[in-house]
């Protein structure tokens, strides 16, 4: 059975400051450090250790890619045959350099642009080296008004193969008008989607059973939103707690959940490049979601993706 894992260690550091994040307020000691380091190593040690399909996306509560044990991390999962994809959220403001160390085909980067911390002109170029090297990346922003005139230049400055993404701000912070949805929608026809929680509660949702969430100490669960563990991926035993479950939480308002609702269908539009978000222009400007059902009743509690 391939397994798809999204690892979130203790790291929670982050080098931009935005004024939106929930995490990135906190420095790491030495210590912390240290602490993450080891979580990490016994982490890709036990996906070395693996033997059937996997796949790896990093989704950090704060910025990894700046650190060189995340960069190695990316390099040796890529390298392993059984590894499908490694992929990472990211601000994308670390060096690059690394790729040349990695398998580039299953390397996988979801970029965040943050318009008041990143320069356009370096971000692009961050982008250009993506694409040099072969590796499979989206590009987003958090979707603000205030950032409607960067999120346009960053469009049309990128070529057209790169899908260019608004992360929806599901509570009243954003304050979207009529015209705000409507100029998102333009750039991001997904954006609707976006900007809904999903009715979930009872619905099959790979997670839990093919998609799993792992944290430092090893503690599995279903997803990032639902807090009870199913298990630990550091017993013997754990591949028996992997089996086909009904989501338990009311609504998914996240993409990185969401994406496994199996009612969304978005392994159309996103196919292999389901973890890093990243998917044609033309399939997403084509999909039409068959099935569904949202609701807007609840902010969303998760903050947003670095
Ligand atoms: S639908 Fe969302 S909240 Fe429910 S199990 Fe899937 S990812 Fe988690
Ligand atoms: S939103 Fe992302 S880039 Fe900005 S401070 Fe938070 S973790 Fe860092």
């Amino acid at each position: 059975m391939r397994l798809t894992v999204l690892y979130r260690g203790p790291l929670s550091s982050c080098n931009y400051g935005c004024t939106y994040c929930p995490f990135a307020k906190h420095h790491e000691t030495d210590e912390e450090h240290a602490v993450d380091a080891q979580a990490l190593e016994r982490f890709l040690q036990w996906c070395g250790a693996r033997v059937t399909p996997l796949r790896v996306f990093f989704t950090p509560w704060g910025e990894a890619l700046t650190q060189r044990r995340y960069q190695d991390a990316l390099s040796r999962l890529s390298k392993l045959p059984h590894v499908e994809k490694v992929a990472i959220q990211t601000n994308l403001s670390a060096r690059l350099d690394f790729l040349e160390t990695c398998e580039p085909s299953k390397v996988g980067i979801w970029a965040t642009y943050h318009p008041e911390w990143a320069k356009e002109a370096r971000f692009l170029e961050q982008c250009a080296r993506l694409a040099d090297a072969g590796v499979s990346f989206s590009v987003g922003v958090v979707g603000f008004p205030k950032f409607r005139d960067a999120l346009d230049s960053l469009r049309a400055k990128l070529p057209d193969s790169v899908y260019v993404w608004v992360n929806a701000v599901k509570s009243s912070d954003a304050g979207y008008s009529a015209d705000d949805l409507a100029h998102f929608t333009r750039v991001d026809p997904l954006f609707p989607l976006n900007n809904a929680r999903h009715a979930s509660l009872g619905r099959a949702c790979a997670g839990g059973h093919t998609v799993i969430s792992v944290d430092g100490d090893g503690v599995a669960r279903s997803c990032h939103f639902i807090r009870e563990p199913i298990g630990n991926v550091y017993d013997a035993r754990f591949d028996e707690a992997l089996t086909p479950r009904p989501c338990s939480a009311a609504t998914c308002g996240c993409h990185i959940g969401y994406v496994h609702l199996e009612h969304l269908e978005l392994t159309q539009v996103f196919g292999s490049g389901l973890l890093e978000r990243a998917a044609s222009r033309e399939k997403v400007h084509l999909f039409r979601s068959p099935r569904v059902t949202q609701t807007t009743s609840n902010p969303s509690p998760e903050g947003f993706p670095p």
